[in-house]
């Protein structure tokens, strides 16, 4: 009797367990095609490279001491990037920092996947390091939606303004939050034959919240932060700009699988300005809300 008590109460703890790991990691089952759907990798300029798939952005930036990879997509990204790395004749197994625009289930996914597969450090901006840690439970939009991924603990916090330094190349992150609190933007110089390109890797400051702003009860500031956020983004100088989504920048209209290496075809200033305007509308829209 006592065998067989002690053996359902070790079924039901693993029946919980296994609940409790389901809960863990549960992207959205109505997510678009396009954000598992493979897309050619290609070089962007410089030593900078477009690893992602059709919709979710994944950056590499290359040196000869190992990769630098920001974003991962989805939990079913991870061979799909592996595959677009090795396209380009680059090692996965050399990717040593990880970072990421802003700590969602389509940008994080297969983060703990690859981190564990290239011993690379994980590097967070510290307002995301909690929601990155719990696999997104603790999000003030998304917790309780079913929206979450493999918790990651990050091996080093970052900052507004934080260089990221990696064998001549620096990565500076820019602190802009709102869309997640630690959601954040990159700039970095690179270099090609011809000439330096300043390029911005943007973290669009999208709304998710369905609550008006002032019931958002897990994060009190979050008015304030996209204000900040659309004033700080506003002011930035740089030549070329790519974001979180492909569809953010319009990288379809901009540039087709195949094409000849060509860096001009990023710059494109209004393109931000007008995306950056409309957002701030439907910011500005959102603070009406009763
Ligand atoms: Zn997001």
């Amino acid at each position: 009797m006592k065998v067989r008590f002690a053996a359902l109460l070790f079924l039901v703890l693993w029946f919980c367990s296994i609940n409790i790991f389901a809960q863990k990691v549960n992207e959205p089952k109505d997510v678009p095609a396009s954000w598992s759907k493979p897309y050619q990798p290609f070089r962007i300029a410089g030593n900078l490279y477009y690893v992602g798939t059709d919709d979710l952005a994944c950056y590499l930036v290359t040196t000869p001491q190992g990769h630098i990879l920001i974003n991962t997509g989805l939990a079913n990204s991870a061979g799909l990037i592996k595959h677009s790395i090795e396209m380009l004749g680059y090692k996965f197994s050399d990717i040593k920092i990880l970072l990421t625009t802003q700590a969602h289930y389509d940008h994080m996914g297969a983060m703990a996947k690859i981190k564990k597969q290239t011993g690379a450090r994980f590097m967070v901006d510290k307002q995301d390091a909690q929601i990155a840690a719990d696999g997104g439970q603790s999000d003030y939009a998304f917790g309780n939606k079913g929206a979450s991924f493999k918790p990651v603990k990050a091996d080093q916090l970052l900052h507004n303004n934080d260089t990221i330094a990696w064998d001549g190349t620096n990565i500076i992150l820019l602190h802009h939050p709102g869309h997640t609190k630690g959601s954040c933007s990159y700039l970095l110089d690179v270099k090609d034959n011809e000439r330096s390109y300043r390029v911005l890797i943007a973290n669009m400051p999208s709304i998710v919240t369905e609550k008006a702003f002032s019931d958002v009860q897990a994060y009190p500031q979050i008015a304030q932060d996209y204000a900040y956020t659309f004033n700080a983004m506003d002011k930035l100088k740089f030549d070329l700009w790519v974001s979180s989504h492909a569809s953010q920048f319009n990288l379809h209209q901009k540039h087709k699988p195949g094409d000849a290496y060509n860096p001009e075809k990023f710059r494109d200033d209004k393109g931000y300005q007008a995306t950056l305007a409309e957002l701030k509308r439907e910011y500005d829209k959102k603070l009406r809300q009763k």
